[in-house]
């Protein structure tokens, strides 16, 4: 880690809102938690939690410029903030902060939408984002006894939940979080 830990706290505060900062704060102890119970790598869980939502205030027209730089998975054009902030975002956090662990990279990277295949850091950041003490929506018990059960029960409720909520809102679904959904919950056909 090239930085420490209160210069790393000063750099992820000067790009979020004071609520978004407590959020992100919020979900690195939550990923402690998980980290300590389910034995994953407690420093990992610390720093992705903390930088997982890094780029979550940048303008689309720069995800836009990344994607295309950068040349990522062209159906990342017509997404939105919501997916970029993780999966380009990710590019943020190893350009600006000097974080080149790729663990902690696929963690940002996956904390949104999920993947077909997760380590256990990826399911305790994408978990973590979901049930962190701060969140309150109708599920979120549920979500934490899933959560509390295994890692795997956790990610199989977000993902289920997630999407049903994205198509109750009707808006445009990114091919992966199918994926993820088909993987974690539907199985095989
Ligand atoms: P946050 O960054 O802490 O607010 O939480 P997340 O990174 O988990 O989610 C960011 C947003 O992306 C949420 O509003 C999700 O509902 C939304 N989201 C997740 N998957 C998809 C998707 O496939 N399509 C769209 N349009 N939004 C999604
Ligand atoms: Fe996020
Ligand atoms: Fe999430
Ligand atoms: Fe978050």
């Amino acid at each position: 880690m090239p930085l420490t830990r209160a210069e790393l706290l000063t750099r992820i505060s000067e790009q979020l809102s004071a609520s978004r900062f407590a959020h992100v704060q919020r979900v690195e102890q939550t990923a402690i938690k998980l980290a300590k119970k389910y034995g994953a790598d407690v420093q990992r869980a610390s720093i992705a939690g903390l930088v997982h939502d890094y780029a979550k205030q940048r303008p689309d027209q720069e995800f836009k410029r990344i994607i295309r730089q950068q040349q990522l998975d062209p159906d990342l054009l017509t997404a939105n903030n919501g997916i970029w902030h993780g999966v380009v975002g990710a590019y943020l956090v190893e350009q600006e902060l000097g974080i080149h662990d790729t663990q902690i990279l696929n963690a940002v990277r996956r904390h949104t939408i999920g993947a077909v295949e997760m380590t256990a850091l990826d399911k305790i950041i994408f978990v973590a984002d979901f049930i962190e003490p701060g969140r309150d929506f109708p599920g979120i018990e549920q979500a934490r006894a899933a959560a509390n059960e295994s890692l795997d029960a956790g990610v199989r409720f977000e993902i289920s939940n997630t999407l049903k909520f994205l198509l109750a809102k009707q808006v445009n679904i990114y091919p992966k979080t199918i994926d993820t959904y088909n993987a974690w919950v539907a199985g095989k056909s």
